[in-house]
């Protein structure tokens, strides 16, 4: 089903349409959603900072210090089990991974640890920062979780903290974008797409505020508590025309199949006709590690998980595919397997989309990380 309200574009929404435009339209389609545990423990990180930066202090004795370890916490851990809920309850998803709440407070104290700084305090033990610094802190937040939107309503993006800096006399220098990440922190410099981002918030918040003082976005990087600035020319122009190129039209928009698309982190291949051809056509179907596949159950055992399967090859334009001879055994188990049982149940027959199975082995794996999907290609004319 298209989406029928008004058509806005977010600095997610323009870098998937960038990376291949077929998947931009794929992931306006209304199809199963897929979780993954870094997303859900970047939300929760997020919120979690968003909550401390809200939180009421009032009545609360000035020095009072050793106050925050716990009370962050405690938020940490209430918008963790949030997030494992809503992970749950989307429709593809693999297991959630309770351990990873270590990595979790781990980024929520790389997050303070930037805050600190941005008041001149950095390195100070959690202990020790009083309710008096903490409300100091909160004295600078302009904003936090806003949305942005462009006068004219085409251009979003939802800003994680606006920040006031202060000059040495006290005075307002300036407005800081911060937007936190938990991902895997930049070498040298920032990602293009990131860097694009960050600007497309800094330039929104230019436009809408007619006399601003000068602004900043910074990506703050919480795994190394690094600070990286967006640098370049204004975006609204390019991100303007990128509005107009994403109009959602019932044709779906054209592919642009290959290994910076397809290779990456693609969630939409089952419904994708190109990904197959390509692949079979540049020799890499079922090569590496972890690789995808369209495959024909002809025999499963349900008390092994262990399925004689037919791969499939590409025959025309649109997804079609036909069983090739190339037969062999794939484990499936965990949420793999669960899947699979529930295909089966609802009485699925025909060929089945296995995403990252393990495939550099005899009897290839299917396990709690993959995607078992009805092979359902969308043809390049619609549905
Ligand atoms: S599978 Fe490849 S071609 Fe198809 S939508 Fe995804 S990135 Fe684009």
């Amino acid at each position: 089903m298209v989406e029928e309200r008004q058509h806005r574009l977010s600095p997610s929404a323009w870098n998937r349409y960038e990376t291949c435009p077929r998947m931009y339209w794929l992931s306006r389609q209304g199809l199963p959603r897929k979780a993954g545990m870094a997303a859900s423990l970047g939300t929760a990180v997020h919120a979690s900072i968003e909550d401390l930066l809200q939180i009421n202090l009032d009545g609360r004795e000035l020095s009072e210090s050793n106050w925050l370890p716990n009370t962050a916490d405690q938020i940490l851990q209430k918008r963790w089990e949030e997030e494992k809920q809503i992970f749950h309850e989307t429709p593809r998803h693999p297991n959630w991974k309770e351990d990873k709440y270590k990595e979790a407070r781990k980024q929520q104290a790389g997050a303070v640890h930037m805050l600190l700084d941005h008041v001149g305090i950095a390195g100070l033990s959690f202990e020790r920062i009083t309710v008096a610094l903490w409300k100091k802190i909160q004295s600078l937040v302009i904003a936090v979780e806003g949305e942005l939107v462009t006068k004219d309503g085409h251009l979003m993006g939802r800003l994680d903290l606006l920040l006031a800096e202060i000059d040495k006399e006290g005075k307002l220098a300036g407005w800081l974008v911060a937007d936190l990440k938990t991902g895997k922190a930049p070498i040298g410099s920032l990602k293009p797409e990131v860097n694009r981002q960050l600007r497309m918030y800094r330039d929104i918040l230019l436009s809408n505020n007619p006399n601003p003082p000068p602004v900043r976005a910074e990506g703050w990087y919480t795994s190394t508590t690094s600070k990286w600035v967006a640098k370049g020319d204004n975006v609204l122009e390019d991100a303007l025309a990128a509005w107009k190129a994403t109009q959602i039209t019932e044709e779906p928009l054209a592919p642009t199949p290959g290994q910076s698309s397809c290779g990456g982190f693609c969630d939409w291949k089952a419904w994708c006709p190109h990904w197959l051809k390509w692949r079979h056509e540049s020799g890499s179907l079922h090569k590496g590690d972890f690789a995808d596949g369209v495959i024909l159950i002809h025999e499963y055992k349900p008390a092994q998980g262990i399925a004689i399967v037919e791969s499939c090859t590409p025959i025309g334009d649109q997804g079609e595919v036909e069983p090739n001879g190339d037969k062999r055994s794939v484990q499936f188990d965990g949420r793999g397997k669960e899947v699979l049982e529930k295909l089966l149940d609802d009485g699925h027959e025909g060929p089945i989309f296995i995403g990252s199975a393990m495939m550099n082995r005899d009897v290839w794996r299917v396990g709690p990380w993959c995607d078992v999907l009805p092979w359902a290609p969308i043809p390049d004319s619609g549905r």
